[in-house]
């Protein structure tokens, strides 16, 4: 067993540099800002660029198979990359897939040298060891540990910082992995949460990004009494808070008392990310999830009726096994009636280890995907005519970076779009404001126009 000499770096670990790749979702990213503030504990530099790295991990997401799919390619192409080097570095894979399946990577994969699980913080340095010296490493516990550490290192380069309220999920969607990979729900303390926010903003405003697998279940588990409205109102406090935006509400946690927050607190974005899954009640309660479209509308008209300008994001899935074409039918009905500022759609992924792979009545293959086409084909059109609403009006923006597109500045967002998974707002500088202006800013836009579906505004 290797023993840390206190600050000191363990003795006999041959390396000086790093690098991660990261796959999958936002808390990944936050899963991989804590794996570089654990390295640099153990001494260790992030490289530059891969031909740099001495070692390499790779953080997985691992809830479906195109997502494990995806670790492996990163996998092979990490290969590919560093086969020539002499030494090679050794590459470790860890986090969901790492957890999903263990061992058998090792066995499957020769290129990775260690695989970790969810808590990989309890074997890294063990696995440092190991693979650096030439053998192979496998851990992953049994009984997945939720992740519920605060970190001192924020690695975006804009005002977003990603904070990860909660790990796990104690939920039982028939189609999900998640549970078994991550646990049970386990939320973190709100005096950790204040503080984390508080050491990363840095003296400058920021948007805070709050993350769990399901965060309308926050403080549900534990028997301090500040739910997640609570928390808003204490994250919202803080000074360089600018912006505070949810993602992941699951519907029966929208309480009254968060809508009420969230449409009374100038900070808190009227952004509201409620993954429905579907409208039928048949294939809800198949899924194993309560609600139906009703309920679901009474839901969104209450919000509508307290935040009148709330965006409204969700996650659909088709093809799940039993959705007959009337079911499906209702879905479409549901999307027309709500009309979403924003919507994921997923085809059902029959998933090893979770009970709705062994459902009767899959649906095959060729519907599912035409199915999945109609919802996009369909959204499309409502995001056109949303956007063109929008043309005319002024909106506060933060600036994400300069504009890959030509004619055009920066790239920004509205308290409408979240990071990456929504539309975005293509910024020209035109007042005295606008030129000053630089990424990371707050700034107000006027909307003058529409790239594709995006929005066009001058600041
Ligand atoms: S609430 Fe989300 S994370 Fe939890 S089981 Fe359902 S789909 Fe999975």
């Amino acid at each position: 067993m290797l023993n840390r000499q206190s600050d000191q770096r363990p003795v006999n670990l041959p390396v000086n540099s790093f690098l991660i790749v990261t796959l999958g979702c936002f808390r990944n990213e936050v899963e991989s800002d804590l794996l570089r503030s654990e390295l640099a504990g153990l001494g260790l530099e992030q490289a530059a660029d891969i031909d740099a790295a001495q070692v390499i991990i790779v953080n997985t997401c691992g809830f479906i198979r195109e997502a494990c799919e995806e670790g492996i390619d990163t996998v092979l192409e990490v290969d590919r990359l560093t086969r020539d080097r002499k030494p090679r570095p050794p590459v470790i894979l860890l986090g969901c897939m790492g957890q999903r399946y263990g061992g058998e990577l090792l066995e499957n994969l020769p290129e990775v040298s260690g695989v970790l699980g969810v808590d990989w913080k309890d074997y890294l340095l063990e696995a440092l060891a190991a693979v650096t010296e030439g053998k192979r490493f496998h851990r992953t516990s049994s009984v997945p540990e939720p992740c519920c550490t605060a970190r001192n290192v924020d690695s975006s380069e804009n005002a977003t910082i990603f904070i990860r309220i909660a790990d796990g999920c104690s939920r039982g969607c028939g189609f999900c992995t998640i549970p078994r990979i991550r646990g049970a729900y386990k939320s973190r303390s709100a005096d950790d949460i204040l503080d984390e926010v508080s050491r990363l903003t840095g003296g400058r405003d920021r948007e805070i990004v709050l993350l769990a697998q399901d965060l309308t279940s926050y403080g549900t588990d534990t028997r301090s009494d500040t739910d997640l409205a609570g928390l808003l109102r204490m994250i919202a406090e803080l000074e360089d808070v600018r912006w505070v935006r949810l993602l992941y509400l699951q519907p029966e946690g929208v309480t009254v008392e968060l809508t009420d927050e969230i449409a009374r607190n100038p900070k808190v974005c009227d952004y509201f990310d409620i993954p429905f899954q579907h409208a039928s009640r048949d294939v809800l309660r198949r899924m194993g999830r309560p609600g139906d479209g009703k309920s679901y509308k009474r839901l969104i008209s209450s919000i509508r009726k307290r935040s009148p300008g709330a965006s409204l994001r969700t996650t659909l899935m088709v093809g799940y096994p039993g959705e007959t074409e009337e079911d499906f039918e209702q879905l479409e009905r549901f999307i027309m009636d709500i009309g979403f500022d924003w919507l994921g759609a997923f085809r059902f992924s029959p998933e090893p280890g979770t009970g709705a792979a062994e459902l009767a009545d899959q649906v095959p293959h060729d519907e599912s995907v035409l199915r999945y086409y109609r919802i996009l084909e369909l959204q499309n059109s409502i995001e056109a005519s949303r956007a063109a609403r929008l043309i005319g009006s002024s909106t506060e923006v933060v600036i994400d970076g300069a504009s890959q597109e030509e004619g055009y500045d920066f790239v920004g967002r509205s308290y409408r779009e979240a990071p990456v998974i929504d539309g975005l707002l293509y910024l020209r500088r035109k007042t005295e404001i606008g030129r000053q202006a630089t990424t990371g800013d707050f700034v107000n836009a006027r909307i003058t126009g529409l790239e594709g579906l995006d929005l066009v505004a001058e600041i």
